[in-house]
């Protein structure tokens, strides 16, 4: 048997605990969106929690309702808060009429001189409904990518609103279970929500602020791309897998002809334009599993799976006539790109940086020998055979 007073006095503090933890974490820093409004429900139920607990030692009436109202609030924030933080854009017009009309009926209710314990399950009801609203805006059923955390999370708000629910329902029925095993139901699992969707939140954050912060540091800002690093990290786990799997692994370096006169005659913004501009055709030429990486200033480097030095030169020169095809425009004035590029197929067992300076050194080849063309790197040096005599 739990002792249920005892039990909301905890989960009051507890909630506003969170409230105070968030509030500190949030203070000064630009906040997650939504872990400002999750705060604040956290309070608020932590406040509605410990006006339960004080209702039977003050006995004011109005209090009733004040914290009828104050569930129906701190819910909606909670909610409200889930939505920023997916990033919905209309949420605003569903769930301001939704809570206004829910607190519209509370209200209307108590006014009414309904009893405690009806108003009480009238509120609950609410719970329920926003409770199963969390779990489906976390566990949305479309959504490609629902993590692991999210789905705790959102099982979490789907066993609090069926609790809550059922502890509704023995309120106006008395049919599924008696009202003490379900209220101690309901206490059990608002303690669950109180840790599991605490922390929970908090860890969202957290996980979408390191995954921000791995895209920032492995990608260039101007074109998109893999930046030099987490290409060349890239690349060396495709050098590995290929040497797993015996299959052949081709480099192909790129160079942008003559990019300082670009630079000069139109100006670093249209440099920065026609950077972005090779990108999106090098892209689209190559195929989503070959990697295209800046390896810095108007170096770019692809890694080709599976590709022959064949294939690897027919990709280069169709990148090659790619770009040479496409015309950037900027404002007034429009021209077009050329690039020279050198190709090599790795050695079994070569390093990445050996495999780069060959091909490198193809590339200088390629600009030695007029620029807008495709070299091919020395091939693999065939161990000597001598005759026997
Ligand atoms: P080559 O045909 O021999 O490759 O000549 P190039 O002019 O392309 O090569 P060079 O190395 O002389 O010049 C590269 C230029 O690229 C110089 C540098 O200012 C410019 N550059 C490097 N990074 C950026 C960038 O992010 N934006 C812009 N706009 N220019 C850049
Ligand atoms: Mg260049
Ligand atoms: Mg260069």
């Amino acid at each position: 048997m739990i002792d249920i007073p005892s039990f909301m006095l905890a989960l009051g503090v507890g909630n506003i605990a969170f409230a105070v933890l968030m509030a500190g974490y949030t203070h000064g820093g630009p906040p997650n969106p939504g872990l400002r409004l999750w705060m604040w429900a956290r309070f608020g139920i932590g406040v509605c929690q410990l006006l339960g607990w004080s209702r039977p030692y003050l006995g004011i009436p109005a209090l009733n309702s004040i914290e009828g109202a104050g569930w129906v609030l701190a819910v909606s924030l909670e909610v409200a808060a889930y939505c920023m933080f997916f990033g919905f854009e209309r949420w605003r017009r569903v769930l301001v009429p939704i809570s206004a009309l829910a607190l519209g009926v509370v209200f209307a209710a108590a006014s009414a001189g309904a009893p405690v314990s009806s108003v009480s399950m009238l509120v609950a009801s609410i719970v329920a409904l926003f409770a199963a609203a969390m779990a489906w805006i976390l566990l949305r059923p479309r959504s490609h990518r629902v993590s692991l955390l999210q789905r705790i999370i959102g099982a979490n708000d789907g066993l609090f609103a069926v609790m809550v629910a059922l502890w509704a329902a023995s309120g106006v029925s008395s049919v599924p279970m008696g009202q003490g095993a379900a209220q101690e139901g309901v206490f059990m699992a608002g303690y669950l929500l109180m840790i599991v969707n605490g922390f929970g939140f908090l860890l969202l954050c957290k996980q979408k602020d390191d995954l921000e912060m791995t895209r920032l540091a492995t990608t260039d800002s101007l074109t998109g791309l893999p930046n030099r690093h987490a290409f060349l990290e890239r690349a060396d786990l495709a050098r590995q897998a290929a040497l797993r799997m015996q299959q052949p692994l081709a480099l192909v370096m790129i160079d942008i002809d003559h990019f300082k006169q670009i630079n000069d005659r139109f100006g670093h913004a249209t440099g920065d334009e026609a950077l972005a501009e090779f990108a999106r055709t090098a892209r689209g030429v190559l195929r989503a599993h070959e990697l295209l990486g800046r390896l810095g200033g108007e170096e770019f480097a692809a890694i080709l799976p599976g590709t022959e030095l064949i294939g690897a030169r027919q990709a280069a020169e169709r990148l090659r006539l790619a770009v040479r095809g496409a015309t950037v425009i900027t404002s007034g004035t429009s021209y077009t790109m050329t690039v020279s590029i050198g190709v090599v197929v790795l050695h079994p067992g070569e390093a990445l940086g050996a495999a780069l300076a060959r091909a490198d050194h193809a590339l200088y080849v390629a600009k030695n020998g007029g620029r807008d063309r495709v070299e091919t790197g020395m091939p693999q040096p065939q161990p000597q055979r001598y005759a026997l005599a």
